[in-house]
Formats: C-alpha cells, structure tokens, sequence
C-alpha cells in the first residue's frame, strides 16, 4: 500500500515535471520567435522582421548603447523597417545581404536612400544581385532594383556596429557568393541552413554538394548553443540541426 502510493506520488511529480518541462519549452520559443528578442550581450538588440510575399526574416542588429546598426537581408516592407530604425533612434551603419536573390535585397534602396548606410555583398553574388528585378519576374512578382554594393565582404572579413560584430563566413551552395554571418553567440545562415532543412541548389548557381561543404565545414564546425537565425522560418540552433537535420545525417551521405 505504501509503496504504490509512493509511486503514484513519484508518477505526480514525473508529470508536473513533463507539464512544467513543456510550458517552459513553449514560454521560451514564443519568446525567441516573436519580433523582438535580445542576444547573449545584454547590450544588443536583435529585432527580426518577416518581410514580402516570401516571408524572408530581415533582421535589425543594433548596439544599443551607440545605436549603430546592421540590417541583414531588407528583403522588403522597407517602410515597416524604417519605422522601426525610427522609433528606436538606431543609426544604420551598414545593409548587408547574406546573397542576391531579390527576396533579400529588394528594400536596398529604399533603406540606403533613407539611412546612407553601406551596402555589403559577396563578390559572387554581385550580378544575382543586379539582376534581382528578373528574378523576380521569373517568379511572378516584382521586385525593386538593388544599387550596386558599396564594398565586398568575403570570408573572414568583420563587420562591426558598435560593440557587435559578425564574422563574414563564406557558405555558397545556394548561390555562389552566399555568407553567413557569426557573432554574439549567433549565426545568421541566410537561405543556406534553415530549421530542419536546407536552402535550394536547383537555382543559378546553386550546387548541393557545395552547399553540404559549406554547412560542413562553416556551420557544424560551431558550438551546439550557436543560435542560427534563418534567412526563413523559425530560428534553431547547431546542436539541434546536428541532430535532428535530415539533410545532414549519415543517410543523407553528410558525414
Ligand atoms: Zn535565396
Ligand atoms: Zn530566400
């Protein structure tokens, strides 16, 4: 008698845990994936904005104390991302695109008309870039010419706002002259590595297994607690895709 109320009390705690264990996941993901959302560095704002017909995540990272800023990927909706630079007082330091498929790029000048910051690219992809307004036709949409960048970034070169800063990591696959970008703990992997899955390499300049090098060699080389911010859908971490990616596992040839 005793024992099983021992275990009926032991089967109690194990599901207020369960139950507790869940709320807690569910509390935390709200609160990464809503609009905004702080970094490891108490001193930075990271504000993630889901922009045009193709739901790209444009991402404002500012340091708060000098408010200088970097916008990656302003895909589109450039005056609901002015709005924001705006009401928080941030000064746009530079633009940068993570690649040139004209999801991405398509707000460029409305934002480096408005703010005068640099824009930033990969070499390889200067021409995808240039030719954003026909990609976009291609797809049935439209989508507003990006001026040409002010600079190339490639690998290994840091971008820096203040206090922040993000190492260029050269990650091409999906496109040629694709980047991702690596600080504060985080990566932002633009359409290279999303939750689950990864980007296309049926596209012009697209190539699987340079894209599989890529992740292999510039993404999973990371920490597990590396939180990856996605050029679509939600963010995840490294030790998550490591596990649970289906690209990326054994079966897949991804060793
Ligand atoms: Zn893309
Ligand atoms: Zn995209």
């Amino acid at each position: 008698m005793a024992k099983s109320d021992t275990e009926t009390r032991r089967q109690r705690v194990n599901y207020f845990l369960i139950v507790f264990a869940a709320l807690s996941v569910s509390v935390w993901s709200i609160w990464l994936f809503t609009h905004y959302d702080r970094g490891k560095n108490k001193d930075m704002v990271l504000i993630r904005l889901v922009v045009g017909p193709l739901q790209v995540n444009c991402f404002i990272l500012a340091d708060e104390k000098t408010k200088e800023t970097v916008v990656i990927d302003p895909g589109d909706d450039a005056q609901e991302i002015l709005k924001i630079i705006k009401d928080k007082g941030l000064k746009v330091k530079y633009l940068v695109n993570t690649h040139g498929h004209f999801d991405h790029v398509g707000a460029n000048k409305a934002l480096k008309d408005a703010t005068g910051a640099e824009l930033l690219i990969h070499e390889g992809d200067a021409q995808l870039m240039a030719a954003a307004p026909k990609q976009s036709r291609a797809f049935g949409m439209s989508s507003a010419a990006s001026p040409n960048a002010d600079r190339y970034v490639k690998h290994g070169d840091v971008i820096t706002a203040g206090e922040v800063s993000l190492k260029v990591l050269h990650t091409p696959g999906h496109s040629t002259g694709g980047i991702s970008l690596l600080g504060q703990g985080m990566v932002f992997t633009g359409d290279a590595l999303f939750a689950g899955s990864i980007g296309r390499s049926d596209l012009p300049g697209g190539d699987l297994k340079t894209l599989l090098r890529s992740i292999k060699a510039n993404l999973m080389t990371l920490p597990d607690d590396t939180r990856v911010f996605c050029g679509h859908g939600p963010a995840t971490t490294i030790g998550d895709e490591r596990n649970e990616n289906p690209f990326l596992n054994k079966e897949s040839g991804f060793e």
